[in-house]
C-alpha cells in the first residue's frame, strides 16, 4: 500500500480529502466533520489554527484570519498573518498539510502523492501555484483534474455510453457551470462559465440586510456599527438559510444582541422560505444566464443535456433544483453528496492512477417523487389537484422535507391530506399511497398555514405529518413500504401513467393540432411518433416490467417533444422506441 494516492478538493470555502479502500471511496473526517473550512488563522497564543477553529474566530478577529485564499492563487502577492508575510501557495499548503495529516492518521501510513482538483477556468499560473502548494505541503501532485471532471467521475466512471452532463456548482463564494462529455470514464470539459463573486455568502448577506432593516424598523437602531452583534446576525442568517432548505419557515432568535440607550435589543423574527426565495431570485437568475452561456459555448441547447449534477453546498437550496427542473424538464442528480462529490471524484482518479479497483459510489436514493395535491394551476388553468412534490426523485435516503400550505376559505376547520407517489403534474395521475384528515383547525380567515413534513427512510417507511403552524397541533401517519409498494403495483401504475399520459395529452395535442394544422402541416416525424406510441401501447401488456419502464419514459419524452414541436428532439427517442418494438415483435 506504499503508493497510495489521496484525492483532495482544495476549495474556496471548504476542503476535503478522500481515499479509495477496498473499492469504496472514503471521505476522511476531521473528528465528526468531513469538511475542513478553508480558513487559516493565528490564535491568541500566536499558534496557527486551521479549519473550524479559524472559521469561528474569523467573525471576531478577521485581521488575523485568512479565508478564501484560493481566490489569490497564481497572483504575485503576499498576505500578512500575525506580522509575517506569506504567499498564497504557503497558506494553501497549510490547509493541504492538515488534509495530508488527516489521511495519514486514518491510513496509518505516510502519504506523499495526491490528485488535487482545480476549477475548470483556472489559468496555468493558478494551476502551477496549486502544484507548488502541494509540494510545500510535502505532496507530489500526480495529477490536477478539473472540478467538474471530478464531479462527473464520482457519478459513475464506468458507464460506457457517451453522456452530456451539466455540472452546476454553487458554493459559498463562487459559481461555476460546465458542460462535459463523459464516456467510459473519460471526461472532457466542453465549455464552462461562471462568476467568482456569486455564492451562498451572497444569500446570507441578503438575509442580513433584511434583518438589519427589521431591527431598524423595530428599534430604530443601526446595528452595523456593532461588530459583535453583526457577527451574530451573520451567523444567524446562515443558520436560517440552512433551515429553509429543509422547512418552509425559520425562526431567528438572538437575545441581547446589544444594548441601545438602556434598551436591550432582541432579535426574534420568523423568515419564510417564500420571502427568502424572493431575496435571492436575482442571483438564481444570474446562474441560469450563465448556464445558457455555457450551453452556447458547447453549441448545445437544454435538450442536448442528458444529466445534471449538483455540486456545492448552496445547491441544497430547494428553488435551485426547481428552477433547473423547469429549465431542463428533468430532475438533477443528487445521489452523491453535493459537498463531497468533487473530493470523491479526485479519490477515484487517484485510485485509477494507482491501479486500484473502484466500485460505484452511488448510494441509496428514492426512485420516485413523493408529494401531495393542492389547489393550483395546470396548463395555465385553475386546477384543484395540482401535484406538489416534497421529496424529489433521486434524493439520497434517508430524507426529510417540509412545505407549507394554506387553508383556502375562512373558518376552514379541517384539511384532507393525500399523499401521492409519481411524477405527473396532475396528482390524480400519480399513485395515491395514503390520506388522512386534520380536524379542529383554528376558526380564522383563509391562509391558516399547515406545514406538511415527509420523512422517508432507507426501509421505505414514509412518515407524514401535518402541523397547524399557529397552534402546533399535529396529526401524522406512517406509510409502510412506500418504496416497494410502487414496485408491487408498478404494472398498474405504469399503465395508469401511460393511459393518463395519452388520455391527458390527447385533448391538448388535438387542440395544438387543430391550431397548428391551419398554420403548417404536421411534420412526418410527428405522425411517425404518434403511430409508434399507439403501437407501443398495444404491446405494453406483454412486456417485462423493465421494458415497460423504458417504454413509459420514451413515450413521455416523445410526447413532450410533440407538444413542444421539437422535431429534432424526436430522433433519438423514436429510434430507441423502434428498437424496443422491433425486439418485442421479432
Ligand atoms: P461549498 O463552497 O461547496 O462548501 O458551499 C458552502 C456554501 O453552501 C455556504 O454558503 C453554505 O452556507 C452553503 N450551504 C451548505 N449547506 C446548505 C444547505 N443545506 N442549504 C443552503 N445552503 C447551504
Amino acid at each position: 500500500m506504499s503508493d497510495i494516492i489521496i484525492g483532495i478538493d482544495l476549495g474556496t470555502t471548504n476542503s476535503e480529502v478522500a481515499v479509495v479502500e477496498n473499492g469504496q471511496v472514503i471521505v476522511i473526517a476531521d473528528g465528526e466533520k468531513k469538511m475542513l473550512p478553508s480558513f487559516v488563522g493565528v490564535d491568541d497564543n500566536g499558534q496557527i489554527i486551521i479549519g473550524e477553529t479559524a472559521r469561528n474566530q474569523y467573525l471576531v478577529y478577521p485581521e488575523r484570519t485568512i479565508k478564501s485564499i484560493k481566490r489569490l492563487m497564481g497572483q504575485d502577492t503576499q498576505i500578512e498573518l500575525a506580522g509575517q508575510d506569506y504567499t498564497p501557495q504557503e497558506i494553501s499548503a497549510i490547509i493541504l498539510k492538515r488534509l495530508k495529516g488527516l489521511a495519514e492518521n486514518y491510513l496509518g501510513q505516510s502519504v506523499s502523492k495526491a490528485v488535487i482538483t482545480v476549477p475548470a477556468y483556472f489559468s496555468d499560473a493558478q494551476r502551477q501555484a496549486t502544484r507548488e502548494a502541494g509540494e510545500i505541503a510535502g505532496l507530489e501532485v500526480v495529477r490536477m483534474i478539473n472540478e467538474p471532471t471530478a464531479a462527473a467521475l464520482a457519478y459513475d466512471a464506468r458507464q460506457a455510453e457517451s453522456r452530456h452532463v451539466l455540472v452546476y456548482d454553487l458554493g459559498g463564494g463562487t459559481f461555476d457551470v460546465s458542460v462535459v462529455n463523459i464516456e467510459s470514464g473519460v471526461v472532457e470539459v466542453l465549455s464552462s462559465h461562471g462568476d467568482n463573486q456569486l455564492g451562498g455568502d451572497d444569500f446570507d448577506q441578503q438575509i442580513v440586510l433584511y434583518l438589519l432593516e427589521h431591527i431598524q424598523d423595530t428599534y430604530q437602531v443601526d446595528v452595523r456599527q456593532h461588530s459583535k452583534a453583526m457577527a451574530r446576525i451573520t451567523r444567524a442568517a446562515e443558520q436560517a438559510k440552512l433551515l429553509l432548505s429543509e422547512a418552509p419557515y425559520a425562526q431567528i432568535e438572538e437575545e441581547y444582541l446589544l444594548e441601545h440607550e438602556g434598551v436591550a435589543i432582541h432579535l426574534s423574527h420568523e423568515l419564510s422560505r417564500m420571502a427568502y426565495e424572493e431575496m435571492i431570485d436575482d442571483y438564481i437568475n444570474a446562474t441560469l444566464d450563465a448556464v445558457h452561456i455555457a450551453l452556447k459555448g458547447a453549441m448545445f441547447t437544454t435538450s442536448d443535456i442528458d444529466e445534471i449534477i449538483l455540486v456545492g453546498g448552496s445547491t441544497r437550496t430547494p428553488c435551485i433544483r426547481e428552477r433547473l427542473l423547469n429549465e431542463f424538464g428533468f430532475e438533477p442528480h443528487s445521489e452523491v453528496d453535493a459537498d463531497l462529490c468533487v473530493t470523491m471524484g479526485a479519490a477515484i482518479q487517484a485510485a485509477m492512477i494507482a491501479g486500484q479497483e473502484v466500485n460505484t459510489v452511488l448510494v441509496d436514493v428514492t426512485p420516485y417523487t413523493y408529494g401531495t395535491s393542492a389547489i393550483g394551476s395546470l396548463d395555465g388553468a385553475p386546477y384543484p389537484f395540482m401535484f406538489v412534490p416534497i421529496i424529489h426523485k433521486n434524493t439520497v435516503l434517508p430524507n426529510r422535507k417540509s412545505d407549507a400550505f394554506a387553508t383556502s376559505y375562512d373558518g376552514q376547520d379541517a384539511v384532507e391530506i393525500t399523499v401521492y407517489q409519481g411524477e405527473d403534474p396532475d396528482a390524480l395521475n400519480n399513485v395515491k399511497i395514503g390520506e388522512f384528515r386534520v380536524e379542529g383547525l383554528l376558526d380564522v380567515a383563509s391562509g391558516n398555514v399547515i406545514t406538511l413534513t415527509l420523512g422517508l427512510d432507507l426501509n421505505g417507511i414514509l412518515q407524514v405529518s401535518a402541523q397547524e403552524k399557529d397552534t402546533g397541533m399535529e396529526k401524522s401517519i406512517t406509510i409502510k413500504n412506500a418504496l416497494s409498494q410502487f414496485e408491487g403495483s408498478s404494472l398498474q401504475s405504469a399503465q395508469q401513467r401511460i393511459n393518463s399520459l395519452l388520455g391527458h395529452m390527447d385533448p391538448r395535442v388535438i387542440e395544438h393540432e387543430s391550431l397548428a394544422e391551419k398554420e403548417l402541416p404536421v411534420a412526418a416525424e410527428i405522425t411517425t411518433a404518434r403511430e409508434l406510441i399507439t403501437k407501443a401501447e398495444g404491446l405494453f401488456e406483454q412486456v417485462s416490467r423493465e421494458d415497460q419502464e423504458d417504454m413509459v419514459d420514451l413515450i413521455e419524452t416523445i410526447s413532450n417533444c410533440i407538444a413542444a414541436k421539437d422535431i429534432q428532439g424526436l430522433d433519438a427517442p423514436i429510434v430507441e422506441l423502434q428498437d424496443i418494438i422491433y425486439y418485442l415483435e421479432s
